[in-house]
């Protein structure tokens, strides 16, 4: 059993226990959201103790060699002494351009900023409803096409953050986020390269950013998006995407509907079951899978026992808790 030192007080961490399982059961107000280790919202940073090697997966380089560390996948064997992420390095201030609507369920939200923030189209950020209160959204902005961040943000009944996202926050607030982070973006240097990118819901947000990310860095290879719904209300900027791909002879773009009604233009089924259909073989593609985490989950299964590589599968599962 290890301890779990933390402003000033210590706490017993019991086998199997994670250290933010620890800090929540005692009241403290620990930022968090899935749990599962994709989120980075719980960030913290280790002082003295050793941290076990999985603590640190995802995290940048230069962040876990200073110790960052994610305490809802740590479960330790040492004793830790731990503290919050520094301020400076971990939380970035922005203010909100505009929320705008994309459907009856979903916002743009554009996010300026003085200092600029480098990121890539695809990766994401935790914004900040309050100290202990954060959720991932994944950036569907290019940063030389937009000149701001942009978050598309689907708005889930009596969600915590969604809700206030959609009903709170207007032009000009000033919010907090962290630094942009995940592996889910267009890397140059194969221009040739066939891309697969399928989502669902707005898992399209990142798929949005790579793929205009890609045809901006003149990909000129084959560039499939496939982005998935049950009803035609949940798909969005589809005319948008019609004109990309009538723009560019590479990029194609297959709105998928899998429940009942399926108005002209819209194909018929799951958008990965449709995206497997069209392109049974894909060893040399890179593909890219957002959104729901059992769809993302099934799809990275499927789509390496169709040939890709594990190396060249990049995914974001939107993992949320549990109510
Ligand atoms: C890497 C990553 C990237 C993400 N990118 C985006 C993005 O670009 N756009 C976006 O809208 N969301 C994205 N999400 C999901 C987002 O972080 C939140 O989980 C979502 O906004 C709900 O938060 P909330 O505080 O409103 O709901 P909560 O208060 O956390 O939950 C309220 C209720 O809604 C349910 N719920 C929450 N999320 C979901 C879900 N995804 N599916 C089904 N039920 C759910 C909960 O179980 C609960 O019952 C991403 C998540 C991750 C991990």
């Amino acid at each position: 059993m290890a301890s779990i030192t933390f402003e000033g007080n210590s706490y017993r961490c019991e086998e199997g226990q994670s250290v933010l399982d620890v800090l929540l059961a005692h009241g403290v107000a620990a930022p968090h959201s899935c749990r599962s280790g994709s989120c980075q919202s719980c960030m913290m940073r280790v002082e003295t103790g050793e941290l076990p090697e999985s603590s640190q997966a995802g995290i940048k380089e230069t962040l876990r060699v200073q110790g960052y560390f994610l305490p809802c996948i740590c479960r330790p064997g040492d004793d830790l002494t731990i503290v919050r992420p520094d301020t400076d390095t971990m939380r970035l201030e922005a203010t909100v351009s505009h929320v705008t609507a994309l459907s009856d369920h979903v916002v743009c939200v554009g996010l300026s900023s003085q200092t600029p923030i480098s990121y890539r189209p695809g990766q994401f950020i935790n914004l900040f409803k309050d100290d202990a209160t954060a959720r991932s959204y994944s950036l569907a902005s290019v940063p030389d096409m937009d000149g701001e961040l942009r978050l598309h943000v689907r708005r889930f009944a009596n969600g915590q953050v969604s809700t206030w996202i959609h009903e709170a926050l207007r032009p000009g607030d000033r919010v907090q986020l962290s630094p942009p982070a995940g592996d889910c973006f267009y890397l140059p240097g194969q221009a040739e390269q066939p891309l697969l990118l399928i989502g669902t819901g707005t898992g399209l947000a990142p798929l949005y950013g790579i793929a205009r990310d890609a045809l901006a860095q003149g990909h000129r290879g084959p560039i499939h998006l496939y982005h998935g719904s049950r009803e035609p209300a949940g798909l969005y900027l589809v005319e948008r995407l019609q004109e990309l791909a009538q723009q560019y002879a590479n990029f194609r773009y297959f709105p998928c509907l899998s429940g009942s009604e399926v108005p002209d233009g819209f194909l018929p089924g799951r958008a990965l079951d449709l995206a497997l259909s069209h392109a049974p073989e894909l060893s040399g593609w890179r593909i890219y899978l957002c959104g729901n985490p059992d769809m993302v989950k099934l799809a990275r299964k499927r789509v390496f026992l169709a040939g890709a590589s594990m190396r060249e599968i990049h995914s974001d599962a939107f993992t949320h808790q549990a109510a």
